[in-house]
């Protein structure tokens, strides 16, 4: 007998939030997309069954902010792929590389994932000038589609540029219909709040994904809650223009990096120095890393990982505090409000959550998410909405966050009594299984200009149409 199904995943709580559906169901998989969600479908019809009974079926999550490429003296950034793979991620967007260094590190180390990722803009490293000129700006951008990324991502944290020169990477983005991502901060105003309070000028009529929300709100202007409520009334304020996430984990990701005076580079490693009272110089880092406030983030037993006190010293000084470093400055409330809060139309104030992780050791989206369901803060099927419903609608991936028929067989099975996810697929096949991870290389997510090196790359890959974007749609 012909089978007409080549996996059915069956008797598992399915939550479709596109498609209303919170209930017991079979998942039909035909040629790598849904072919059916029912309440029951004869087993016979399918190749091989897979009884997930007990367990929740989500579409494939969808971590809009992960690193998976670029810089690291002590990690080889690929890793993430692994790291994102065992967490239940099954398309990821990176935010900080280039193309090339995307690429490469999906060949070598890829986990069966799809990936797109936005081309960081860094002086001296990805871009030849500071604040390049408006010509330059819009060759940069340009050039980053053409290479294969998705977009742009502004680190105003690390490389602030003025507020003209950022409002015009916005703009020059918005004109090309390129992705635009901002971690807040110019050279007028921190990664901090005040850094969100510029986001209304610098975007004027035009749209932007500011990331990780959270990160404004750590307390370091007001007091945290006031934070909170001020980053949701300016998000609240600009609805329909912006993209935003928030990440759930404590610990932070920043440079150690100081200049040869010994005095701190990054912005967001300062004001982390400066929530506890520590001078913002080498010294200051050392004296964190004693106290157990700082720890180093290195790759250690194929993983990343945090390691504090006399190991974290010593990579620090072995590095010329050229290392990464994380200190426990997200607030837990901060995120979970972010997290949680509506607006009076009933829709989140932040779209999603997004680990901000990968080959950071922070990819918890469903552990934390899970948590707010167990909490009653989020309902399950919200908590789809979250993590793979809102990001695919973000990105404009039309197929994926969603159980309609002939979507992607993305999925991402939960346990809720454990909190976290125990097996993924990818267009059906398995990737996330029994622990392991059982898929390489991956799928690069394109715009129509970068089609030509994600050929030349040897990898899988699929275009997407920004125009369908919530970014820019109907813009
Ligand atoms: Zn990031």
């Amino acid at each position: 007998m012909m089978s007409t199904y080549d996996l059915l995943i069956t008797g598992g709580t399915v939550l479709d939030p596109a498609n209303n559906r919170h209930e017991i169901a079979d998942v039909a998989i035909a040629e790598g997309r849904i072919a059916r969600v029912e309440p029951e479908i004869d087993h016979a019809l399918a190749k091989s069954v897979s009884d997930v009974k007990g367990q929740w079926v989500m579409p494939g999550m969808i971590d809009g902010h992960v690193h998976v490429g670029g810089r690291r003296t002590t990690w080889d950034p690929a890793v993430g792929h692994r790291m994102l793979a065992m967490a239940g991620v099954t398309t990821g967007i990176d935010f900080g590389s280039t193309p090339e260094q995307l690429f490469d590190g999906m060949k070598r180390l890829g986990a069966g994932l799809n990936m797109g990722g936005l081309f960081v803009m860094r002086p001296g490293e990805t871009i030849p000038n500071d604040d390049p000129p408006p010509a330059e700006v819009e060759g940069i951008v340009s050039d980053a589609l053409r290479r294969g990324a998705i977009g742009i991502k502004i680190i105003g944290g690390y490389d602030p540029f003025t507020p003209e020169v950022t409002a015009n990477i916005i703009a020059e983005c918005n004109k090309q219909k390129a992705y635009v991502g901002f971690h807040v901060g110019t050279k007028t105003a921190g990664s901090r709040l005040d850094g969100l309070r510029e986001v209304p000028e610098l975007v004027g009529k035009g749209r932007l994904h500011v990331a990780h929300i959270n990160a404004y709100t750590r307390g370091s202007i007001l007091d945290p809650l006031e934070e909170v409520q001020e980053a949701i009334s300016i998000l609240t304020s600009m609805k329909g223009q912006l993209n935003s996430e928030v990440h759930q984990a404590v610990p932070n990701g920043t440079s150690g990096l100081c200049d040869s005076d010994g005095n701190v580079l990054a912005n967001v490693c300062q004001n982390c120095l400066k929530l506890r009272d520590y001078p913002t110089t080498a010294d200051g880092i050392r004296q964190a890393i004693r106290d157990g406030y700082a720890t180093v983030i290195t790759e250690k037993n194929e993983s990343v990982q945090r390691v504090g006190g006399d190991e974290a010293l010593a990579i620090f000084d072995e590095l010329h505090t050229d290392c990464s470093l994380s200190f426990p400055v997200n607030l837990p409330q901060s995120a979970m409000l972010l997290t949680t809060t509506k607006d009076s139309d009933g829709d989140f104030v932040v779209d999603a959550v997004a680990s901000d992780g990968g080959s950071h050791p922070r990819n918890i989206n469903i552990e934390s998410t899970m948590a707010l369901v167990r909490f009653g803060a989020l309902s399950p099927v919200e908590m789809a909405i979250k993590l793979s419903w809102n990001p695919s609608r973000m990105f404009g991936l039309i197929n994926k966050g969603h159980f309609s028929e002939g979507a992607d067989a993305d999925v991402t099975i939960i346990d809720p009594d454990q909190g976290k996810a125990i097996a993924t697929y990818v267009s059906g096949d398995p990737v996330l299984m029994n622990g392991e991870i059982h898929s390489k290389g991956g799928t690069l997510l394109v715009t129509e200009k970068g089609i030509t090196p994600a050929k030349n790359s040897g990898l899988d890959y699929e275009v997407l149409d920004l125009d369908k974007s919530k970014l820019y749609k109907e813009f």
